[in-house]
């Protein structure tokens, strides 16, 4: 069955064994279930909760015995020195880990950048066969909002939602939505554009303020070092004290523990992935006025015209039904046919996006069930192209406007001359958009739009910082799990073992792994064919005009063409 000179194990106690002295370790840490305290250290054999009492231990059906040695609730650790260490025993990665050092001086070439940190701890490098001190340095992390909320322990929601902009948030809470609009890219724009001085295109009033300058770590932490964390669950005993001190933060964030995380510009980035999905969501479902997603209705147009604005838009109420005037944005049905029907009869290279066919619904004008790497097609290309001739002409460039902002954003070179002017189309897209759209329009995803740039330039590149390797990766764990009443364990388990495997392969390195399939695409110079295709014969006739085709329309032949 396998190749000469590979062996199977006898029994699966024999691979067990095998397998456990090459892999490392993990620890199972007991937590209180309202999330108050980790039972180790000095509180290592507690059995219940400090802070608020609750048992360590599981209770059994009826809610009143103790099972001891079964604990509510298991925190999963691996520790990331070992894991660190490794990485030096491979003489391949060790070498890869110093490319960056190859022509330049660094301190020591060999520390690491990532998003954990620890002490110097000592490692052995194989490709220089030499012991030294490995330090780790932790650049950024890596969340979605509310997640950056968390870590970075700021407020995300309500007033103050932005943490860029922090105390200085435009914002102000839509009576009837009942929801906060951050609007006011104003603010954003050189001091002498003529959109400061418009008033009833935008809130009915001229806007000539500064725009709001991000605070530096040091002043963060001055603000943040009154407010005392308490953990949990446990609302009462929480957030009172601090209120009064501050309003944007909830907590002082652990980070702050690491000497140098004041002296970072960017603490926590902003994930491109969800910002361009949620804009992209309320955009799509805008215009094609999809229930649950759309931001326009009756409450929206209700608060413009509490603001007086755009009174034409304003709800007519007769008899017994209540009619809104269409706006700009809105698609008839027969736009919403074509645009639908654009995308589903849309035909794209393989591993392209999925296929639009099965996420357009022509019955109900909807798109159902993307993902965020379908909104991340739609927004970088698809949206301008399926948006031709519909919609009046200012609305669709606003629209297109936006699409190409994400698109040279999440390019892979960045042109940093360029990035100003990025910035300022932005604000200028971001105003026109204030200038057509509805205020529930503008969520705080949209606003966020306005930060992208800044973290550019600070931490380069958006293809390194955002969440797509995460996401995918919580894919393949979530194929892990074979039974369902123990998810954490099967996930657990089986890493353990793929990560002794990858180890094996990549330190035995003049060995081929058997079973695993060599990728498809890579190294095939022709393409696979498109799925479900046909094969017909042809006359040479036909056969004579396909190939000329082809040839008028390959670049190579083009100059001989002229
Ligand atoms: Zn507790
Ligand atoms: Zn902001």
């Amino acid at each position: 069955m396998l190749p000469l000179n590979n062996e199977l194990p006898l029994s699966m106690y024999e691979a067990k064994k095998t397998l456990n002295t090459l892999g490392m370790e993990y620890e199972k840490i007991h937590a209180c279930p309202n999330d108050c305290i980790l039972y180790r250290n000095e509180l290592k054999d507690a059995t219940s909760c400090p802070t608020c009492g609750t048992s360590r231990w599981k209770l059994d059906g009826t809610g009143t015995k103790k099972r001891k040695g079964l604990p509510a609730k298991v925190m999963w650790y691996f520790p990331p020195i070992p894991r660190f260490r490794r990485l030096f025993q491979s003489p391949k990665i060790a070498k890869d880990l110093i490319w960056h050092a190859q022509e330049r001086e660094f301190d020591e070439p060999r520390n690491l950048r990532l998003a954990i940190s620890a002490d110097g701890v000592e490692c052995y490098d194989v490709h220089r066969q030499e012991v030294f001190t490995l330090r780790v340095v932790l650049l950024w992390t890596i969340n979605d909002f509310p997640a950056y909320g968390n870590l970075s322990g700021c407020v995300v929601k309500g007033y103050f939602a932005c943490p860029i902009c922090g105390e200085d948030t435009f914002s102000h809470r839509l009576k009837h939505g009942k929801k906060n609009s951050y609007t006011g890219h104003r603010i954003f724009l050189p001091c002498n554009h003529p959109f400061r001085k418009q008033k009833k295109a935008f809130n009915g009033k001229q806007e000539f303020s500064s725009p709001p300058q991000p605070l530096s770590g040091e002043e963060i932490l001055r603000k943040i070092d009154v407010i005392s964390n308490s953990w949990g669950k446990n609302k009462n005993s929480r957030g009172k004290l601090n209120v009064n001190t501050t309003n944007c933060w909830k907590k002082k964030s652990i980070f702050f523990d690491l000497e140098y995380w004041k002296y970072l510009h960017v603490c926590h980035s902003l994930d491109v992935m969800h910002i361009e999905k949620n804009v992209c969501e309320s955009i799509i479902g805008t215009l094609l006025n999809i229930p649950g997603k759309t931001k326009d209705g009756l409450n929206s147009r209700l608060d413009l015209l509490e603001m007086g604005l755009r009174c034409e838009l304003g709800p007519r109420f007769e008899s017994n039904r209540t009619y809104l005037p269409p706006a700009c944005y809105t698609l008839s049905k027969v736009e919403k046919r074509v645009f639908c029907q654009t995308l589903s009869q849309l035909k794209v290279p393989e591993g392209y996006c999925s296929n639009m066919r099965n996420l357009v619904s022509m019955e109900d004008l909807k798109l159902y069930g993307l993902k965020s790497h379908d909104y991340h097609t739609l927004t970088q290309q698809l949206l301008p192209m399926s948006l031709r001739s519909l919609l009046p002409k200012h609305v669709r460039h606003a629209i297109c406007r936006l699409s190409f902002f994400f698109n040279a954003l999440c390019s892979k070179v960045v042109d940093v001359s360029a990035l100003d002017k990025l910035q300022n189309d932005l604000v200028v897209t971001l105003c026109l958009l204030e200038n057509y759209f509805p205020h529930s329009f503008f969520d705080i995803m949209l606003h966020l739009t306005v930060h992208l740039v800044r973290e550019v330039r600070l931490c380069g590149p958006v293809y390194l910082r955002w969440m797509y390797p995460f996401e995918r990766f919580m894919k393949v764990l979530k194929g892990y799990v074979r039974n369902r009443n123990r998810p954490e364990g099967c996930i657990v388990e089986w890493y353990i073992v793929e990560e002794a495997i990858e180890f094996c392969t990549e330190y035995l390195s003049n060995v081929d792994a058997i079973g695993i399939l060599i990728s498809a695409n890579i190294d095939q110079k022709v393409g696979a064919p498109i799925p479900g295709g046909q094969v017909v014969t042809i006359d040479s006739n036909l056969w004579l005009h396909a190939h000329h085709y082809v040839l008028e329309n390959t670049t190579i032949v083009q100059p001989y063409i002229e």
